[in-house]
C-alpha cells in the first residue's frame, strides 16, 4: 500500500503531464475500475484536466470550466498510472508489481484509458482491482474532505491543535496517529518514524503525551513525511514514481523494519511489536 508520501509524488509528477490536456476518449477495460459507471466515457469526452489535487491517499482530478465533475482515483493496493507520451516513452507512477504484465499498454491489468487529443494516453492499471478512478460530484468529494483531518504537511499545520486533541484520545498514541479523521497521512511507516524523533514509544495512551512531546511529534511528522516527499517516497510495496525512479526514503528509516538492529541514537537494539494491529518498531530505551 502506497503511503501518502507516495502518492503525492506521483500526483506531483501526474500533473506535469496531464494538466491543460484534453480529453478525447475514455477506454473501460473492467467495469469494476470505474464503479461500474457506464456514463464516464461520455461524461468526460472533451473535457480539459484542471489540476490534480489529493485528499489523504486520494487524488481528486478536476476539470477546466466543471464545477461538479470530478474524478476519484485510489490506488488502493496495486494501482498504477502511467502516462505514454508520443515517443511511446512511458512515465510510470504507483506499484512496479505489473511489471511482469509487460510495458506495452494497454495490458491485462490496464483499467481504464484516458486518451488525449494530442494521442498521449494515461492508463490506470491495477492487478487487484482493489483501486479505482470513478467520477464524483462536488457534494462526493465534500464528504470524503470531511473524513480527513488535516495534514501535517500542510504549511502551518497547527501543532499546538494537534497537541489538544491528542489529550483527548485514550488509545495508544499509534493508533490515535493512524486514525486518518484526527491527522490525514500518517501511515504504518512514518508514524513509527515521527515516534521515533519524538521519543515517544507507540504504545504510550495518547492522553499521557505531554504537551511538549506532542509538540515534538507534530513537528517530527511534518518532517518525516516531507523529507519522504523530497526523496519521492519508500520502495517496499515496489513503488516507482512518475519519473520511473524508485523512490529511497528507505536509506533514511531510523526504525521501521530495523528491528534487530542497533538504536541510531542510544545503540539499544530496535524492537518490533504489534501495536494497533500493525507491526509497530520502537527504541525500548529511547522512547518511553
Ligand atoms: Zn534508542
Amino acid at each position: 500500500m502506497p503511503e501518502l508520501p507516495e502518492v503525492e509524488t506521483v500526483r506531483m509528477q501526474l500533473r506535469q503531464k496531464v494538466a491543460g490536456k484534453q480529453i478525447e476518449s475514455v477506454e473501460v477495460f473492467h467495469s469494476k475500475a470505474v464503479n461500474h459507471d457506464e456514463t464516464i466515457e461520455d461524461t468526460l469526452r472533451g473535457k480539459t484536466i484542471a489540476d490534480i489535487d489529493r485528499i489523504g491517499k486520494l487524488l481528486i482530478f478536476s476539470f477546466v470550466d466543471e464545477a461538479d465533475v470530478f474524478l476519484l482515483a485510489h490506488l488502493k493496493m496495486t494501482g498504477q498510472f502511467f502516462f505514454v507520451d508520443l515517443e511511446g516513452d512511458i512515465a510510470g507512477g504507483g506499484h512496479t508489481m505489473t511489471e511482469s504484465a509487460g510495458r506495452d499498454f494497454p495490458h491485462k491489468h490496464s483499467r481504464v484509458a484516458f486518451h488525449f487529443t494530442d494521442h498521449t494516453t494515461l492508463y490506470f492499471n491495477d492487478m487487484r482491482l482493489f483501486g479505482y478512478a470513478k467520477l464524483a460530484t462536488a457534494a462526493e468529494v465534500a464528504i470524503a474532505r470531511g473524513k480527513f483531518g488535516p495534514e501535517p504537511i500542510t504549511p502551518n499545520f497547527d501543532c499546538t491543535w494537534f497537541a489538544s486533541k491528542l489529550k483527548k484520545r485514550k488509545t495508544p498514541v499509534k493508533a490515535a496517529l493512524l486514525g486518518q479523521s484526527f491527522v490525514a497521512g500518517l501511515g504504518n511507516i512514518y508514524v513509527d518514524e515521527a515516534l521515533w524523533r519524538a521519543k515517544v514509544r507507540p504504545t504510550r495512551r495518547a492522553d499521557k503525551v505531554t504537551k511538549a512531546e506532542a509538540l515534538l511529534l507534530c513537528k517530527a511528522s511534518g518532517d518525516v513525511m516531507n523529507e519522504s516527499i523530497k526523496v519521492g517516497g519508500t520502495t517496499f510495496q515496489h513503488f516507482v514514481d512518475t519519473g520511473g525512479d524508485n523512490g529511497n526514503f528507505t536509506d533514511y528509516l531510523k526504525v521501521f523494519g530495523q528491528q534487530g538492529k542497533a538504536c541510531e541514537r542510544c545503540g539499544e537494539t530496535i524492537k518490533k511489536i504489534r501495536c494497533a494491529g500493525r507491526g509497530t518498531h520502537y527504541c525500548p530505551s529511547c522512547q518511553k
